[in-house]
């Protein structure tokens, strides 16, 4: 399955382990590596010994051989999550699940029991395995995986030419991560830093990103991103500075800098008679201070403008203990006019348990579904399922992080009519928005400021 690749020298400081059932896999997998220039290998048979290795030095990544009658390959990212929780795991590899692929014919269902066709040409459906074990299933499992943290990637052809290009992908993406600066490095920012920029705003803007109608491609609202430039670490991503704000208690205060700077920005939009809302992120921490919504009615008010052009995203994990107050919470922001918002429906603890439980006036469908839309059919039946609850619970439905035309089209088809994303428009500096909406003249007449699902 595999053919020699050479490219040499492009893999070399990257240190890969392989985990292959027998001894004739473990060489196919070698001679494949060897051939693309892979120089630190090794190879190991169970996962006991990949966890001896990964106690000793940091492995980049871990090509692992899915068989159906072995499960160590499905079972890595439960190891590696564990491992990473004990502190021996600083950094995730990457695991690549290859295999031999086939296609078979699938089940028939009669009478609610599965069983399999008479003949392969009555099967009107085909189920794509790797190893043995549906890709289906494996791609749930390497989106759990994902949201974990670890990085999996089904090598669907499990050709040499798949895992070439992944691990280009790993080498251009450990290149570009360079040049953010990694996480441990901003570790190291004083805490003083992010104290002083939050209360002085120095180092500190706001990004706007716009919200289009899908069909009309004309602006229906946009959403609002802080960025932060550190005098010796340069730009610090919001991945990075939100959890320090967190850490330190002070996410009020960088709301009240977003709110501040949204409101100008609504208010030079009213000056050109537009009017779109513009959604602030805001975590439950933020959202349950109290006299959260009656603060914020007076700052619109004070400005004379209508609530409605402010929509609030909860960004944020919420523990269950806390959903009464949060409850109360957004019932009060709702009351005053004001709309919300839950921010990366499908991920983390924003489930339809606490869409039901709680009052929301829109959900955005996480960009991770939506980034594989292309790729992964489940993607597909689940965002078709958003759309569904969506329409049950009549709640509006935005799509975000959407990177390219095809996708635009495919979330249009699946009922999903406002989306966000680099395909449509990255989000700008205020003047560079302020142009985008009004030079341009991108927005849509009568833009419904509910949006629509
Ligand atoms: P989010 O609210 O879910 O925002 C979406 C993120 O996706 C933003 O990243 C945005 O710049 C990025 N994005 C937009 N279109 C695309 C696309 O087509 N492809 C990809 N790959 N990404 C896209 P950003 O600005 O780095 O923010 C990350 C997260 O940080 C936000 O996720 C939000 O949770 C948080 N955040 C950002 N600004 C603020 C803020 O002012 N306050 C609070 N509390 N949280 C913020
Ligand atoms: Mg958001
Ligand atoms: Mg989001």
């Amino acid at each position: 399955m595999f053919a020699n690749v050479v490219v040499p020298h492009e893999f070399s400081a990257l240190s890969v382990i392989t985990l292959a059932p027998d001894a004739f896999c473990a060489n196919r997998l070698a001679s494949s590596l060897h051939g693309m220039g892979v120089t630190a290998l090794e190879n190991f048979d169970s996962l006991s010994a990949v966890t001896a290795r990964l106690g000793e030095a940091h492995v980049d990544v871990i090509v692992c051989e899915i068989r159906a009658e072995c499960g160590d390959g499905l079972m890595l990212p439960s190891l590696l999550k564990s491992l990473h929780e004990a502190g021996t795991l600083s950094r995730f590899p990457r695991v690549f699940w290859t295999g031999e692929t086939t296609l078979d014919p699938a089940p028939v269902l009669i009478d609610g029991t599965a069983s399999r066709p008479h003949h392969s040409v009555c099967a009107k459906h085909w189920i794509k395995r790797m190893g043995g074990v549906p890709i289906s299933s494996l791609e749930s499992h390497a989106r759990l995986a994902r949201a974990a943290g670890i990085v999996v990637e089904i090598l669907r052809e499990g050709g040499a030419m798949d895992l070439c290009d992944a691990l280009r992908a790993l080498v251009d993406g450990q290149s570009k991560k360079k040049e953010q600066a990694d996480t441990a490095t901003f570790d190291a920012l004083a805490e003083d830093d992010v104290i002083s920029a939050l209360t002085t705003g120095k180092g500190l803007r706001f990004v706007y990103q716009p919200q289009h109608d899908l069909l009309t491609r004309r602006v229906v609202g946009a959403e609002a991103f802080v960025r932060w430039h550190h005098p010796k670490h340069g730009d610090v991503p919001p991945s990075v500075l939100i959890p320090l704000v967190h850490r330190l208690g002070l996410d009020l205060l960088l709301f009240s800098l977003v709110e501040a700077w949204t409101i100008k920005v609504l208010l030079a939009l009213k000056k050109a008679h537009i009017e779109i809302p513009i959604a602030v992120n805001a975590s439950a921490q933020t959202i349950c201070t109290p006299n959260f919504a009656e603060r914020l009615a007076a700052r619109m008010r004070e400005a004379g403008l209508p609530a409605k052009l402010m929509k609030i995203e909860l960004t944020e994990d919420v523990p269950a203990a806390d959903e009464l107050h949060l409850s109360a919470s957004l019932t009060a922001i709702r009351s005053k006019g004001f709309l919300v918002s839950m921010d990366d429906f499908g991920t983390g603890s924003a489930t339809l348990k606490l869409l039901t439980n709680l009052s929301f006036d829109e959900m955005k469908i996480d960009g991770s579904f939506v980034r594989e839309i292309q790729q992964a059919p489940s993607s597909r039946k689940v965002i078709a399922g958003i759309v569904s609850w969506a329409r049950l619970l009549n709640l509006n439905l935005v799509a975000e992080g959407i990177e390219d035309e095809q996708t635009i089209a495919l979330l249009y088809r699946l009922g999903c009519r406002v989306g966000q994303g680099y395909a449509l428009a990255r989000p700008m500096e205020m003047d560079d928005f302020f142009d985008f909406l009004v030079r341009e003249d991108n927005v849509e007449p009568n833009a419904d400021v509910k949006g629509t699902a």
